[in-house]
């Protein structure tokens, strides 16, 4: 393991000609960052600075729970992802879902530059004016392959104030309340985001809302109606986003290491439903709103035409929601069962992909299973 500081660090740990793999938070759900090469450890490159006019540039070792915290200093904030020791270079570079991106996008739509140190030891600033091919690559295909960024430049937001959304309780019937989310949900107010999480008859619901407290309300007992039971919600209003974050990364610690997802187009159907409910947990994430109004081609993120994610618990049930699914998998959520893992995380944009590999890493530097 080398410790990192500096960009000159990372240059020297590259020359030196060891195959390094870089690592942030460390949570990759296959070990990429795992001890074994040579681990570039970044947790001390993470400086974080905040302009008048919102344009964060944040060190590659920074952790999310670091980042929405020196955001909410300035007011500002970015949509990404809830555990509190991700790494947001992690994170962005497989693209960064979180709880306003069907408001804001993904982490890496936020993205204006970025600072890499290539195969060959020269650091270069990508963005959209300057080496657009490698800052394309960045925003979506998952860490690890083009070089190892030092530090990455964010158009943030002003920091959105939230009502906290959170439903426990045992449902009479799981198969209703999938059937109801998945037709809903995904359709619902961009300034609304409820995902789902089923394990036997038990149903937890976790969101937030940037519209009003009542308009959240309304919309709340409109998705209860639909399901026809009480829902237990209980809402928290005039949240900032980072105390939202906060309290949902305490909520949720053990979240299984290794997980079997895909994206789904269409909801599930009625059969493969009932063959689903039962085997293990489920845990549904809203896509659609901002998400997909952006091309498939205009970033490496390639999913942008999605209804939801689905985290499945085994093998078993992720074979019996394949049948409804896309085929196409979140590079965040990397699983090596994949028949094909790069036609999965990257569809089309594959071969622009592997072009972008040839041109910055020829010599496979940078590489591991199922990379580009
Ligand atoms: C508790 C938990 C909660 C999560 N929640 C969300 C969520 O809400 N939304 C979401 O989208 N995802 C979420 N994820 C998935 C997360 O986005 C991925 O696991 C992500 O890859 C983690 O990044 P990391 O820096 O923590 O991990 P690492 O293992 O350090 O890095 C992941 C990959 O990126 C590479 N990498 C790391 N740093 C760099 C760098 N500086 N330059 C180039 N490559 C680099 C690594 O080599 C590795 O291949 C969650 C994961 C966990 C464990």
């Amino acid at each position: 393991m080398m410790h990192c500081r500096s960009v000159e660090d990372v240059v020297a740990a590259i020359k030196s000609g060891d195959r390094v793999v870089p690592r942030g938070g460390g949570h990759c759900f296959v070990d990429r960052s795992a001890p074994g090469d040579v681990v570039l450890d970044l947790s001390g490159l993470n400086s974080i600075e905040v302009r008048a006019d919102g344009v964060a540039t944040i060190d590659a070792g920074a952790l999310l729970g670091q980042v929405y915290a020196d955001l909410h200093a300035a007011g500002r904030g970015l949509p990404a992802g809830c555990g509190e020791t991700v790494g947001i270079t992690g994170l962005t570079l497989g693209g960064g879902i979180g709880l306003v991106g069907r408001m804001y996008g993904l982490s890496c739509d936020r993205l204006l530059s970025a600072q890499v140190v290539l195969a060959d030891g020269s650091v270069v600033e990508c963005s959209a004016d300057c080496e657009p091919d490698l800052f394309w690559a960045l925003r979506g295909a998952g860490g690890g392959q083009f070089g190892v960024v030092t530090s990455l430049r964010f158009d943030t937001v002003p920091e959105p104030i939230t009502t906290r959304i959170e439903a426990r309780w045992v449902s009479a019937d799981p198969e209703v309340l999938v059937a109801v989310w998945q037709a809903w949900a995904p359709d619902s107010p961009d300034e609304l985001t409820l995902n789902l999480t089923i394990d036997g008859s038990q149903a937890v619901l976790i969101g937030a809302s940037l519209l009003p407290a009542d308009e959240t309300r309304s919309l709340l007992a409109e998705f209860a109606d639909l399901v026809g039971a009480p829902v237990p919600f209980f809402l928290r209003a005039g949240m900032p986003l980072s105390a939202v974050k906060a309290s949902f990364a305490e909520a949720t610690p053990g979240e299984p290491a290794r997980i079997r997802s895909e994206f789904f187009e269409r909801s599930l159907s009625d059969d493969v439903l009932r063959e689903l409910i039962g085997c293990g947990r489920l845990a549904f994430t809203a896509m659609g709103g901002a998400y997909n109004r952006i091309a498939a081609e205009a970033t490496a993120f390639a999913h942008r035409n999605t209804r939801f994610l689905l985290e499945t618990a085994n093998d078993r049930s992720w074979s019996i929601a394949h049948a409804d699914g896309s085929g196409r998998v979140y590079p965040n959520f990397p699983d090596l069962a994949l028949a094909d893992g790069p036609a999965a995380y990257h569809g089309e944009n594959l071969a622009r992909l592997r072009a972008v590999k040839q041109a910055y890493d020829p010599d496979r530097f940078f590489d591991f299973p199922q990379a580009v």
